[in-house]
């Protein structure tokens, strides 16, 4: 039986369990983050390790960067964030509080708002009698731009304080709103160094920063989160045709490596309107969440704008000789394929899809994260059946060999029942409860989490039994 979810019901077993709680929380909290407690952490972890295998270790053509957060601002001024990264916002004179403009007229009048002007949106505003997402009436201000980036300043000038002197700007810096241009400033180097010929993409994971005006829908919209980001670089005339590639294999890698329902995900390809100047094509990997569809992944067709930018304002030669484009071959700019996602709303799509409330056998309810057990935050857990030295001592052992390969949980404290329903909320495969028979037969009790089916398993044969059944 699967219940309604809500996102009150994630919050409340994400925080209860300890996957996440709200960033600064002592001090009242900071908006817009968030920080990942044990099991939350590796969680996040399994996500990244199994993006990274797909993408790089199963993929002869891909290879790994690690590039910078904080970047030369003409990066951001070649990529067109220092004039355009901005949101649309509009203030409410009454309760002095700020909104999204493209949200709430998207939500109240259903309509899409892509590529308008803020006088366009202005006008909406006007002509329509839009409320505050609470229902208030509401007497809004002019429609203006709201630029995301968060500005910083390196070395000791203060930009911003009494003694910022004059030339005290040259030394403002952002903190990288997408990790994805640090894949194109070092795309040459990463070239010859691993000797790639197209097609060819660069992976990255990291954290990227945006000063959302409105961050909210728990871990869906932060202002420091991470992404996972390919850059896929093919000949121009190949485009097209890895476009689709990487669309078929990107929502493969949702449903068969990390297990999501595919009824839960959708294909949506940009209209005219929404895509953006650059973009000859831009689909997103949308998730239903409790809220509804909303997006997990833009997988975009690039084109060359990015290195063009790059090339142009660094005065540097970007371009890619095809020693297999004629006989003398040909200098060109690849085109590029963009699969990008962020790593926090993935983990909030896990918690969404593997959230499961069954009756027990007594009647109460069973609250289950029923994940993948490959992607499960930790494998199995070791419980001594009571508190007393005589387990103990085989209990630790059995955790130690364990804990050589598989990520383990060992818990000593409640009755055994409570023991099982925490590790069933915090989504572990397998329970191996040790004994008193383990002490003469050498064996366990192992519980398996969805069918709740106990079976007794060799100490000796344990790795070996819980390894070919993570999968
Ligand atoms: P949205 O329209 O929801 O603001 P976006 O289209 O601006 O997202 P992209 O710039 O395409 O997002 O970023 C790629 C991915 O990074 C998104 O698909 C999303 O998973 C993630 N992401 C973007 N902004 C945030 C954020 N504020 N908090 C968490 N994840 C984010």
């Amino acid at each position: 039986m699967k219940k309604q979810i809500t996102m009150e019901k994630i919050a409340n077993l994400a925080k209860r369990r300890g996957f996440l709680f709200g960033g600064s929380d002592i001090y009242g909290g900071l908006q817009g983050t968030y920080d990942y407690g044990h099991y939350g952490a590796l969680l996040k972890q399994r996500v990244k390790d199994a993006w990274l295998r797909s993408n790089v270790q199963e993929m002869d053509n891909v290879v790994a960067l690690d590039a910078s957060i904080l970047m030369h601002p003409k990066v951001w001024e070649a990529s067109g964030h220092t004039a355009n990264f901005s949101d649309a916002l509009v203030d409410d004179k009454i309760s002095k509080k700020r909104y999204r403009a493209d949200h709430l007229i998207e939500e109240q009048l259903g309509m899409k708002v892509e590529g308008l002007s803020n006088e366009d949106l202005t006008k909406i505003f006007q002509e329509n009698e839009i409320k505050t997402p609470e229902g208030q009436k509401a007497d809004w201000t002019e429609v203006r731009s709201f630029n995301l980036m968060f500005k910083t300043h390196a070395g000791p000038v203060d930009t911003s304080g009494p003694d910022a002197g004059p030339d005290a700007d040259a030394a403002a810096i952002y903190l990288r709103p997408e990790t994805a241009q640090g894949i194109f400033v070092d795309y040459k180097e990463v070239q010859a160094t691993t000797r790639k010929k197209l097609p060819f993409g660069i992976a990255q994971i990291g954290k990227a920063f945006r000063n959302e005006i409105t961050p909210g829908k728990f871990i869906f919209r932060m202002r420091e989160f991470e992404q996972m980001e390919i850059e896929f670089f093919c000949k121009p005339a190949e485009s097209k045709k890895w476009h689709e590639w990487w669309q078929k294999e990107r929502m493969r890698w949702y449903t068969d490596v990390l297990g999501i329902d595919k009824k839960k995900l959708k294909l949506r390809p940009h209209t005219k309107d929404e895509l953006s100047h650059y973009s000859a094509g831009t689909s997103d990997i949308d998730y239903e969440f409790p809220f509804g569809f909303s997006e997990l992944e833009g997988i975009a067709n690039r084109t060359d704008y990015d290195l063009a930018q790059h090339q142009k304002v660094s005065g540097k030669d970007l371009t890619y000789f095809d020693q297999s484009d004629g006989p003398k071959g040909k200098s060109y700019l690849p085109h590029v394929i963009e699969p990008s996602c962020g790593v926090d709303r993935i983990v909030f799509a896990l918690l969404c899809d593997a959230y499961v409330e069954e009756p027990d056998e007594k009647g109460d309810v069973r609250t289950v994260l029923k994940l993948k057990p490959s992607i499960a935050p930790i494998s199995a857990a070791v419980l001594p059946l009571m508190n007393k030295p005589e387990l103990a001592k085989l209990s630790e052992k059995v955790r130690d060999d364990l804990a050589k390969d598989l990520m383990i949980d060992y818990d000593v404290t409640g009755s055994i029942g409570k023991r099982y329903r925490r590790q069933d909320e915090i989504g572990t495969p397998f329970c191996c409860t040790v004994d008193f028979d383990s002490l003469e037969d050498k064996a366990v009790t192992v519980r398996e989490r969805d069918s709740q089916k106990q079976e007794r398993v060799k100490i000796a044969d344990l790795a070996d039994y819980l390894s070919e059944r993570l999968t």
